[in-house]
């Protein structure tokens, strides 16, 4: 209810929050039919592997995951990611830089809580994940979209460019939401420079890592020489976790320290069944991963025939589940395109949408 006539409001919102709406794609989803194909959400459709919710069963019944956690998680799930980072990544990361998040999302809003203050530039690809755009904007920062490559991966140059003095942080994601496009390892070198050079930080977002078909992918943090790259990733989509929220920053010590600030007021800690299921994710069987990225790989094939035999040209994606056709935009008047711009390839079935018209010399990525 509005203030009675008179009164000025002093519980009115937050800028910050007033400046952030539901992302659109809720809108499509309830629009949609009943027989619609959701092709729209960032999600594996397979079970979460038995090991990892049994060990979430187990430790229920054991009656050890009713408590709080440490603030930064159970140190067998903090040894497991620092386990993680140095198979998979060859990284030293150590378990004072490590924060069980509640999913990738937690880990994202940490590291730009902790980095950007009111008016600070935040970079990211455009188009790209929808919370980079709204969490810089509750950090207080200013979003600055940048354009990408032909392919859909972000240009290295572009990203300098665009570096001001007010520039707090730019983010990579690779591979990538809602394109697919993987950065290749030089690209990642070239974005730890800048984040050395420039003395900006480079939150990498690194939750598709394992979704990768054709290209390698490589962390920027590999070849940092400063500490200037914060690395979010999570259980979701490797293990298909999504509804356990469960994710992680790694970062140096000084930086997960002031992340730690936010994590602790903000969540005091992840989720304590969570936290067994995924470090049971963490050092079991990967054999599950493989099956998961082979399935996902047939499904790529699937919708990027069905498109090009609808005269569709599309960017290979190289990783995830997302796949991005090069159209002309719907609505000429308009700026912006409609919120469809992206099919996730996740549940890829034999229907076919009606595509738009092609048109070979529009510009526009819808
Ligand atoms: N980063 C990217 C690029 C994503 O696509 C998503 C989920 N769609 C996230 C982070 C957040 O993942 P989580 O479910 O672990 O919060």
């Amino acid at each position: 209810m509005a203030p009675p006539a008179g009164v000025v409001g002093m519980t009115e919102f937050s800028q910050r929050v007033e400046a952030i709406s539901i992302s659109g794609i809720r809108e499509v989803f309830e629009a949609a039919g009943e027989d619609a194909i959701n092709l729209g959400l960032g999600q594996p459709d397979f079970p979460t592997p038995e090991h990892a919710r049994q060990a979430a069963v187990d430790a229920i019944e054991a009656g050890e995951a009713d408590a709080y956690t440490s603030n930064r998680g159970t140190p067998e799930l903090v040894d497991a990611i620092a386990e993680k980072h140095a198979r998979d990544n060859d990284l030293d990361v150590a378990p004072e830089g490590i924060i069980a998040t509640s999913g990738g999302s937690e880990a994202l809003h940490l590291a730009l809580e902790a980095h950007v203050d009111p008016g600070e530039e935040v970079l990211f690809p455009d188009p790209g994940f929808v919370s980079y755009d709204a969490l810089t904007k509750l950090a207080g920062g200013e979003p600055v979209g940048l354009p990408l490559r032909e392919d859909l991966t972000l240009d290295p140059a572009t990203v300098e460019e665009h570096i001001t003095e007010d520039t707090a942080a730019f983010v990579v994601n690779s591979p990538a939401n809602p394109t697919g496009a993987v950065q290749d390892p030089e690209d990642m070198r070239e974005f730890a420079r800048i984040a050395d050079e420039h003395d900006v930080l480079c939150v990498s977002d690194e939750v598709y890592e394992h979704i990768v078909f054709d290209g390698e992918h490589r962390s920027p943090m590999e070849f940092a020489e400063t500490d200037n790259v914060v690395v979010v990733n999570a259980c979701s989509k490797t293990y298909s976790m999504t509804g356990w929220r469960l994710g992680w920053v790694a970062a140096s010590e000084r930086r997960a320290e002031r992340m730690l600030r936010v994590h602790q007021y903000a969540q005091a800690c992840a989720s304590a069944p969570a936290q067994y299921a995924a470090e049971a994710a963490l050092t079991g069987p990967q054999g599950v991963v493989d099956e998961m990225v082979a399935s996902f790989e047939q499904r790529r094939d699937l919708v990027l025939d069905e498109l090009e035999d609808m005269g569709l040209d599309v960017p290979k994606p190289e990783g995830a589940f997302y796949a991005m056709p090069k159209t002309r935009c719907w609505t000429a008047a308009s700026s912006s395109c409609p919120a469809t711009r992206s099919a996730s390839t996740a549940r890829a079935t034999r229907a076919s949408p009606t595509p738009p018209t092609p048109n070979s010399s529009a510009r526009r990525w819808t």
